[in-house]
């Protein structure tokens, strides 16, 4: 195993490591860090779990020049959950060089993002929306901006965003390096690489698996009626020091939710019918260790990497095999184990082999007598965390819901109710929230004060090769 030296960092970055507590590097990281430091473009096919903020946030601390005052680096996310998580990693890494990070993300008023880069910013992590939003206020400039970074690049193109990408890239320098990450590699995203990276080097690892491997995978047949009483029995036992419990929709979500806080639990909820700023004061809040049970949608928790939780509870089973690796993915990262446990009703049995199939691995029947490894709750210190610039801003828009006629049955996907609702509009694609199609509508939420603009200029734009309809859902 190569040590972190011998790739080449620098000395005051290989000090923030011991600092962080990484001390071998993962295998994207083994691979990605060197072609990086020698200057050249990266393609990383890899997931959350892998270790990948770091493979390309290494090499940019270790690029940027902290005594220079202007942006040189920029990292475009796709969601605001991914631009905090890449913005917390950097900090740390570019802690002791004294690398300034900025982030800037849609739902936060954008005045006190304008003050921070008129203050310094050597890096600036930012959702595609708002950075485009930023430029043309000519509030961030890219001329001296010689390092990108796409993180994320295949979940930019489901949510609508890759002309703005091309937009902003072609704003920086032309002999800039480009890291380009993305779990899978649609033809949109390597006709994107082919026209914005030059002489890509290709890294590539299984996330999925490596992480499933390292996930002891049990399975609890219950009754639908008595699943409430069966996930108690599951914490009671197991003990988890931090635990994700995943529910099917955002109703059963927020019920499930207080029904474990009235059993005197410490818990929060995270799903799509919060504010944006609830959400993203839970999401720090679950990562610092101060929230040991966490009870999520898949949409809400999506790309969020908790590095310490031990346990993922599937209290409703999975939609597809596809979204079990996803959410264990959550837990057993780099170097550690965790446990995952799905409940599973009688005529979800056939779901089950589907998981297994796909996984390869069978599910161990769970029982509370055979929990062996599982580690002790030990309580955490409180942290005195100073607030995130969300939270302290506040700033939330207040949202309306509109109903859109047209939904799966139609083809119709999340990323043209994005388009359809921005293109004709003066709205930003951030702005569209907590996208819903169903079989024959969709639901999207857009900021109250864009409502009565977006209704008149998106009623009859094309959606599907037919005129759009769509009607505001009453409060
Ligand atoms: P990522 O895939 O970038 O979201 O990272 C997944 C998690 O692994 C994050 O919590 C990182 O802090 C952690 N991590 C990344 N690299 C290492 C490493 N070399 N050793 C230990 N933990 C790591």
């Amino acid at each position: 195993m190569t040590s972190f030296a011998e790739l080449g960092l620098s000395q005051p970055t290989l000090e923030a490591l011991a600092d962080v507590g990484y001390h071998e590097p993962s295998p994207i990281q083994e691979q990605a860090i060197p072609h990086l430091l020698q200057g050249l473009d990266v393609i990383g096919q890899a997931q959350t779990g892998s270790g990948k903020t770091a493979a390309f946030g290494l090499p940019l601390i270790d690029y940027v020049d902290p005594t220079e005052h202007e942006v040189q680096a920029l990292v475009l996310t796709p969601t605001r959950e991914l631009c905090i998580q890449v913005t917390q990693a950097l900090r740390s890494y570019g802690v002791r060089k004294g690398v300034d990070v900025v982030a800037v993300f849609g739902g936060a008023p954008i005045r006190s993002q304008q003050a921070q880069l008129r203050a310094g910013g050597h890096v600036v992590v930012g959702t595609v929306g708002r950075v485009k939003d930023l430029i043309s206020r000519h509030s961030l400039m890219l001329h001296s901006c010689r390092f990108v970074v796409l993180d994320e690049a295949d979940e930019m193109l489901d949510l609508g965003f890759l002309e703005d990408v091309e937009r902003i890239m072609a704003l920086t320098p032309s002999s800039r390096q480009t890291a380009l990450f993305s779990a899978t590699m649609p033809p949109e995203i390597r006709r994107l690489a082919d026209q914005y990276l030059y002489n890509p080097v290709v890294v590539q690892v299984k996330a999925a698996t490596l992480t499933v491997d390292t996930v002891a995978q049990f399975g609890l047949q219950v009754a639908s009626k008595d699943k409430v009483a069966a996930l108690l029995e599951v914490l009671s036992a197991e003990r988890p020091r931090q635990a994700i419990v995943f529910c099917r929709t955002k109703i059963r979500c927020e019920q499930l939710y207080r029904t474990l806080r009235d059993n005197g639990m410490n818990v929060k909820a995270l799903h799509g019918d919060m504010t944006q700023g609830a959400r993203d004061g839970v999401m720090i809040g679950f990562k610092e260790g101060r929230t040991p049970i966490l009870v999520a949608t898949d949409v809400a928790a999506r790309g969020l990497d908790i590095s310490a939780v031990s346990h993922v509870i599937n209290f409703d089973m999975p939609n597809s095999p596809d979204i079990y690796v996803h959410r264990i993915g959550r837990t057993g990262r780099v170097g550690r184990s965790g446990r995952a446990i799905t409940f599973y009703e009688a005529r979800q049995q056939r779901d089950v082999e589907a998981i297994e199939a796909h996984s390869g691995v069978r599910l161990t029947p769970w029982s509370k007598d055979a929990q062996g490894d599982a580690e002790p709750a030990r309580p955490r210190p409180k942290r005195h965390s100073k607030p995130h610039d969300a939270e302290r801003d506040g700033g939330e828009p207040q949202l309306r819901k509109l109903i859109i006629a047209g939904g799966r049955a139609e083809g119709v996907e999340p990323r043209d109710v994005v388009r359809a609702l921005t293109a004709p509009t003066q709205l930003d694609g951030e702005a569209v929230r907590n996208v819903v199609v169903l079989e024959h509508y969709a639901f999207a939420e857009i900021p109250a004060q864009d409502a009565d603009h977006v209704l008149q200029a998106a009623s009859g734009v094309e959606l599907h090769g037919r005129p759009l309809r769509l009607e505001l859902v009453r409060a």
